[in-house]
C-alpha cells in the first residue's frame, strides 16, 4: 500500500522548506493564498470554468446513448405485438377459408341429397349415398380444425390486445423521454454557451501546447488537470512528490507536473 493522503503529516522535507499549514479547511481546488505561477492561475480557473461546462453537459451527453436504449426496447416490442397480429391474422384467414370450404360441403351434401330422389336403380342410390358419406368425413375433419382455430383466436385476441397496449405505452414513454431531453438541451443552450463563451476568453494567453496538456489531462484525469500540493503529497494521485519538484514549485517560475499522474501542480498546504 502506498502513502495516502492522512500519512506522514508535517513531513521532514516540507517543514526543510518552511511550507505554512494552512488550517481554514478550504476546498481543495480553492487556489491558496500564496501566489501562484501565473499560467497555473490560469489554468486553475480555467478547470474551474471546464468543471462547470462537465456538470452542464454530464446528464445530455448521456441522452443520445438513452435514446437508442429506449428505441430498442420500443423495437423490440413492436416486434412481439406485429407477430402476435400476423399469427392473429393468419389463423383468422385460414377459419375464413375452412369455413367457406365447410359451406361448400353443404353445399354439395344438399345437392347430392336432392339426387337421391332423383336416381333410377339401387347401385346409383347407394354410390351417391357413399359420397354422401365422403364430403361429409371431410366436412367434420374441417369443422374440427375450424374449432381449433377458433380456439386459437380467442387465445391470440387478448396477447394481441397486450402487444399494442405495450407498445403504446413504451411509444408514450419514449415521446416523453424525447420531450424532456430536448427541454432540457435547449434550457441548457444559453447557459452551456455562455461559460464556454467565458472559458474561450479565459484561454486566451495560455500557450497552445500548454493549454494542449491540459486539455488531455482534463479529460484523462477524472476532470482535474490541475491540483493542490498538500504536505507534500500531490493530491491528484496522493503520491509524494520529490524535494525538487517541491523547491521548483516554491520558486513558482515554472510550470510543474507531478511525476506519477502528470497532473499540473500548485502548493497547497
Ligand atoms: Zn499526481
Amino acid at each position: 500500500m502506498g502513502p495516502g493522503p492522512g500519512t506522514n503529516r508535517c513531513t521532514l522535507a516540507l517543514s526543510d522548506v518552511g511550507m505554512r499549514l494552512d488550517s481554514s479547511g478550504r476546498s481543495r481546488q480553492s487556489p491558496p493564498d500564496t501566489p501562484l505561477h501565473p499560467l497555473v492561475k490560469k489554468l486553475l480557473e480555467l478547470q474551474s470554468v471546464d468543471q462547470e461546462i462537465a456538470s452542464l453537459t454530464k446528464d445530455i451527453d448521456s441522452l443520445p446513448a438513452e435514446e437508442a436504449r429506449r428505441r430498442r426496447r420500443l423495437d423490440e416490442l413492436q416486434r412481439g405485438a406485429t407477430d402476435s397480429h400476423n399469427r392473429f391474422l393468419k389463423a383468422e384467414l385460414e377459419t375464413r377459408a375452412l369455413e367457406k370450404a365447410i359451406r361448400g360441403s353443404d353445399d354439395e351434401i344438399k345437392r347430392q341429397n336432392e339426387r337421391l330422389g332423383q336416381v333410377r336403380n339401387n347401385a346409383e342410390y347407394q354410390a351417391t349415398l357413399f359420397q354422401i358419406e365422403a364430403v361429409r368425413k371431410d366436412r367434420d375433419v374441417m369443422q374440427e380444425e375450424c374449432l381449433k382455430l377458433l380456439e386459437q383466436l380467442e387465445t391470440l385476441r387478448p396477447e394481441v390486445a397486450a402487444g399494442e397496449t405495450a407498445v403504446a405505452a413504451e411509444q408514450k414513454v419514449l415521446d416523453e423521454f424525447l420531450a424532456e431531453a430536448e427541454q432540457l438541451r435547449s434550457s441548457r443552450a444559453g447557459a452551456i454557451a455562455e461559460v464556454r463563451g467565458r472559458r474561450k476568453l479565459m484561454s486566451e494567453g495560455i500557450p497552445e501546447d500548454l493549454l494542449h496538456d491540459y486539455d488531455g489531462l482534463f479529460k484523462t484525469r477524472d476532470l482535474i488537470a490541475v491540483c493542490p500540493v498538500d504536505n507534500g503529497y500531490c493530491q491528484g494521485c496522493y503520491n509524494k512528490i520529490t524535494m525538487n519538484d517541491t523547491a521548483r514549485l516554491l520558486g513558482k517560475s515554472s510550470v510543474v507536473k507531478c511525476g506519477s499522474c502528470q497532473r499540473i501542480l500548485y502548493m497547497g498546504k
